[in-house]
């Protein structure tokens, strides 16, 4: 594979809106995140709505002229074929899809995605020049345990062992602890930070160059009341978003928030 340039670290908000909408909910989200985003500069923005919507969501950005890029939040391995339900990279590039989220802790657990699936989806994404938001994190059970270090250094081991560690060059990391996953029970900004930190450290054992520019989100409860204190944390490059990313209003004021912050350094 041809790992291209290292891209500079920029933060990314992304918004996951998971199994919710529909065509009226679309239109008005959208057209709500165009105005809202009107001269918000310094930080990308990316929506992943139900593959369903996509192709209206991609009309309605192009009709806004709208910097918000195109996000999903599934592919399968195959390109095309006997597949029943599954959609393909090819088909998520036809609507301008860019970033995709695979590894969701959702997808881990319901439809037991195995860290070897996921890695093959991380794989064939970068092959293809996509980008893949690959989301790690542990369970409760895991963080009482101590665990989430070796968890998350299990999941990227997953990916980087078949391949090379510049794999996750131009790549995205959402660290998203599962017991904050729609909880309401966030994990502090320090505590990420002190998480995010270990996991830039583990990368930069293998490339310093890597893990300097790779973007690592934060995931998992993240609302207006909390998002600054996020964003101010050095190895936070932004957020991956569920709950909150559902309301123009909010998602628009996070994104902001990360705006405010990180354009003040
Ligand atoms: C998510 O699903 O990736 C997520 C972080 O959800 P929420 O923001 O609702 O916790």
């Amino acid at each position: 594979m041809n790992y291209g340039d290292i891209p500079m670290r920029r933060p990314l908000v992304m918004g996951n809106w998971k199994l919710n909408g529909n065509k009226t909910m679309v239109a008005k989200l959208i057209k709500n995140l165009a105005t809202g985003l009107n001269g918000v500069e310094g930080v990308d923005v990316a929506i992943a709505p139900p593959v369903m919507y996509l192709d209206l969501a991609e009309q309605l950005l192009g009709k806004a002229e709208s910097k918000v890029t195109l996000g999903a939040q599934n592919v399968d391995i195959h390109l095309s074929g006997a597949f029943t339900g599954d959609i393909s990279l090819e088909m998520l590039k036809d609507f301008g899809v860019t970033h995709i989220i695979i590894g969701h802790s959702e997808r881990r657990e319901y439809h037991k995605e195995s860290d070897e699936f996921i890695a093959k989806k991380f794989i064939l994404l970068k092959k293809n020049g996509l980008i893949p938001v690959l989301c790690i994190g542990e369970s409760d059970a895991q963080n009482a345990a101590n665990e989430t270090l070796a968890v998350c250094a299990r999941q990227l081991d997953a990916i980087i062992n078949i391949q090379d560690v510049r794999v996750l060059h131009g790549a995205i990391i959402a660290y998203e602890p599962i017991w904050a996953i729609g909880t309401g029970k966030a994990a502090t900004a320090k505590e990420a930070q002190r998480i995010h930190a270990a996991i830039r450290a583990y990368i930069a054992e293998k490339s310093e160059d890597v893990a300097q520019n790779v973007i690592i989100q934060y995931g998992g409860s993240v609302k207006l009341e909390n998002a600054a204190a996020y964003f101010a944390q050095p190895d936070i490059d932004g957020a991956l978003i569920g709950g909150a990313a559902l309301n123009a209003e909010s998602f628009v004021s996070i994104i902001k928030a990360a705006a405010d912050t990180k354009n003040s350094y």
